[in-house]
């Protein structure tokens, strides 16, 4: 695999988006004014962990009763974002309006409107095989459950070209 650049210490959130209540599920987050196709949404930094040391901080994690943010970055890599930003609370859709440009940075799909939701494909961002969700996005694209194995499916290969975290990058051009 080519090196992974490394992450910045913290994480960047647009100043256009800010988080809400969603319709969607919980928290999400939403644009505060008119954001043009591929502009910058969020920047993703922290540090790099091996899944060892990541399982270790989730079992720590879990005995404490906090939370690890943390995303897959590549093979037996993952990155731990600093505790309690915001840029992880953005929901899933099925069509959504956000997506991955590198291994940290995430761009306008589309041009978007002030007050829409901002979304990602989960199915985009998901390397584990066993991750199962129910989805209800209510777009006509709408797969009814997200899994960590939609990878696979030709429709979206084609539906996102490039726009997938590295691991899973990586893992379609290798399939
Ligand atoms: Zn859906």
């Amino acid at each position: 695999m080519e090196t992974t650049p490394l992450p910045g210490p913290d994480c960047w959130l647009s100043p256009h988006a800010r988080v809400d209540q969603s319709a969607i599920e919980g928290q999400g987050l939403f644009a505060t004014a008119p954001i043009s196709t591929g502009t910058v949404i969020s920047r993703f930094g922290g540090r790099l962990v091996t899944d060892p040391e990541l399982r270790q901080l989730l079992a720590d994690a879990s005995a404490a009763g906090t939370y690890v943010d943390t995303l897959s970055i590549g093979q037996d890599l993952n990155l731990v974002l600093p505790p309690g930003v915001p840029n992880h609370a953005g929901n899933h859709s099925c069509d959504p309006n956000i997506w991955w440009v590198d291994p940290y940075t995430v761009v306008a799909r589309r041009d978007v409107e002030r007050g829409e939701e901002l979304t990602l494909d989960y199915g985009t961002i998901t390397d584990d095989p066993t991750f199962q969700m129910p989805c209800s996005c209510r777009s006509t694209a709408c797969r009814g459950q997200v899994t960590g194995l939609d990878w696979k499916l030709p429709r979206l290969q084609a539906e996102y070209g490039q726009h997938w975290v590295p691991v899973l990058q990586e893992r379609i051009a290798n399939s």
